[in-house]
Parts: structure tokens; sequence; C-alpha cells
């Protein structure tokens, strides 16, 4: 008999960031939040062209505590100025965005004359940085992260403006921080090939993905930058966030791992679904507060051993629970919750094929 499990990413980042803002205490609803808010900034002028790639979510300002900056890239002609390459730049990615068959997105596009074009809605999660969406908004400045002649006067101006006002409605802290997925206060090592970026605030997706990205480039002026979108956020009245200290946020970045044992999958024969906690902040969990899914909505599949917990070490705990399935056929099983602190953050999902 086949056996084949399919490796989907089965890795999913669970990231509770505790805040001591109160603002973070609001409504459900960030309109709803956005309604009663005293001192709030409006939204800078920008055009909506709906992306066609994006996930529906319901995001809160708890959910969400970064800035990704980006460059597009993208073709280049010697036939034409930088002004014309940018301009063009600014079209072709507003039309890719609607479609496109690598599924990818953002939130927010700037041209070189400062214009922004909105393409996802801010609770809505862009597909433009992996592993970071879910926590982030996605801002594409058109233009070459090697050319420092991308950053115009009115592309800086008008990406500004637009982070003070997300800092701000989203209680997005307003500053820059150190390091990368690789190395630095807010790297975590799940293992060999998985490192994780977790850093808040304004961030470049060279940092969450250093291993194939270097945008926005050496030329784009983050100190500058940050300082302004702070200053811009006073004028509107209200004290920017600073980064909550690196303890607070590595303590409570927890990884988690689901996989079935590939040797044991088939019909009829028992299988082991493994959950693995990884992270500084694992002892916090306790074996009450994992829900495991409600595997007898999978036809077919029982649950032969109760879930066990077994302490690995002082960052790894691991749990166990074994399966039988009786009907070959494709299945997910996941929607595992973890809760840190009373917070529930949905895991992932890992789909079996039983032949
Ligand atoms: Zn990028």
């Amino acid at each position: 008999m086949m056996k084949r499990l399919f490796t989907f990413p089965a890795m999913a980042v669970v990231a509770v960031i505790v805040s001591s803002c109160a603002r973070k205490n609001a409504p459900h609803d960030p309109m709803e939040r956005w309604a009663w808010e005293v001192p709030s900034p409006p939204p800078p002028p920008m055009a909506w062209v709906p992306a066609g790639p994006f996930r529906k979510a319901d995001r809160t300002p708890d959910n969400v505590t970064a800035i990704v900056i980006h460059t597009t890239e993208g073709r280049w002609s010697d036939d034409l100025t930088h002004a014309e390459n940018q301009e063009r730049n600014f079209r072709n990615v507003i039309n890719y965005f609607k479609k496109n068959d690598r599924n990818v997105s953002a939130h927010y596009i700037i041209g070189r004359n400062g214009e922004i074009c909105q393409m996802v809605n801010e609770g809505d999660v862009a597909h433009t940085q992996t592993y970071y969406n879910g926590r982030a908004f996605g801002i594409e400045c058109a233009g070459w992260s090697r050319r420092p002649e991308t950053w115009t006067p009115e592309l800086m101006e008008s990406l500004i403006k637009l982070c003070a006002y997300l800092c701000v409605k989203w209680d997005i802290p307003a500053y820059h921080p150190e390091g990368t997925a690789y190395e630095g206060p807010y790297s975590v090592i799940v293992d060999e090939e998985n490192k994780r970026f977790t850093g808040p605030g304004l961030v470049g997706h060279d940092q969450v993905q250093p291993w194939n990205k270097s945008d926005p480039g050496d030329h784009f002026p983050w100190e500058e930058f940050s300082e302004r979108v702070r200053l811009r956020i006073r004028e509107y009245g209200v004290e920017p966030i600073e980064l909550p200290s690196v303890e607070e946020i590595v303590s409570s970045d927890i990884f988690a791992t689901a996989r079935i044992r590939e040797e044991r999958i088939g019909t009829g024969e028992p299988f082991t679904y493994e959950l693995t906690l990884r992270g500084p902040g694992v002892n916090s969990v306790s074996i009450g507060d994992i829900v495991f899914p409600d595997f007898s909505v999978i036809e077919g599949l029982e649950v032969v051993s109760k879930p066990v917990r077994e302490t690995i070490s002082e960052t790894l705990v691991q749990f166990e629970i074994g399966l039988r399935r009786d009907v070959p056929g494709r299945f997910s099983i996941g929607a595992s919750r973890i809760s840190i602190d009373g917070s529930w953050n949905d895991t992932q999902t890992l789909r079996v094929n039983v032949e």
C-alpha cells in the first residue's frame, strides 16, 4: 500500500505580543474602533484597485504589529529615463497584483510622484512577505533597491504619511527594529531550515527574508524615515508607540510544528499526530491549553490513543495523539489552538493522503 505525506507548510508562527498599550483594548471591529478613537489621523489620499490574491481576515490591532517596506523591482528599460521606468513600473505592478499566477499582492503601492494605490483592505492579509503576512501591512514602493533615485521626495512623503496613519490606527511601533531572521534580538531559530524574524514596527523585507530578499536596500534612509514618521504622528497629537522590550517579544513567540509520522500512514493502520511547540515561552503552555482538532468530523478517522505531553527540553514540548483512518482519500487536520496568557491562536493545517 502506498503511503504518502503531503508536507504542506506544516509550520506556523504563533506570536503573542503583550503590549502595555491600553489602546490595544479596543472593540473587535477595527472600523467601530476607528469611529470612537479620538486623535486619529485621516488616511492620505489614495486610489483603490482590488488585488486578486489575498486572504480574507478580520484582523484587529491585536494581530498586527508591523509594516514591511518593499521595492517592487521588475523590468528596467535602458531606452527610458529613470522617471519613465519608475512610472511604468507603478502601473505594471498594479496590473500584476490584480491577477497573477504567483499568488502575490500588497496592501499598498506608492509611485514616484507620491501616488498611493490601495489593493487589499487593512483587515485582510496581503501576500507580500511569506510567513510574516498575517501580522503585517505590505507596502511596495515602485522602484529598485539598487537605485537611489527610487526614493523621490514625493514618494518618501507619501510613505511617511501612510505609515504614520497606519501606526496610529493599528497601534504599530513607529521604530525600526534591528537585526534579521538570521541574527539579532528578534531572530528565532526554529531549526536549521527555519529561521524567523519576530520584530515589530517599521520593518524591511530583507529583515524578514534575508535568504532571498534585499529590499528596500541600502539606499533606503531608515533612520530619517522612522524619525519623520514619529514627527508626523506627534503632529496628530499622539505619542508614537515604542518597540516592546526584546524579552517581552521573544518570550511570547512560540513556534508550532505538526506532523504525522509518515511511515505509519495508511488505511486502517494507526498513525501518530505530533504537535511540537518550540520557543523560549513554551513552559507557560499547559496541556489543558492545547485543543486538538475535532477528528470525528473526518469520516473514518478515530482517536486510538489520547494526547500525551512530553517535555523534551526547556524550550521544546511535544504532544502526540494516535489516529487511525479506515477510509482512503485526502484530508486535512489542523485548527489546533494554543493559549498563552489567555490569547488563542490558530496554528496550522496539515494535509494528508491515505491511500
Ligand atoms: Zn519585497
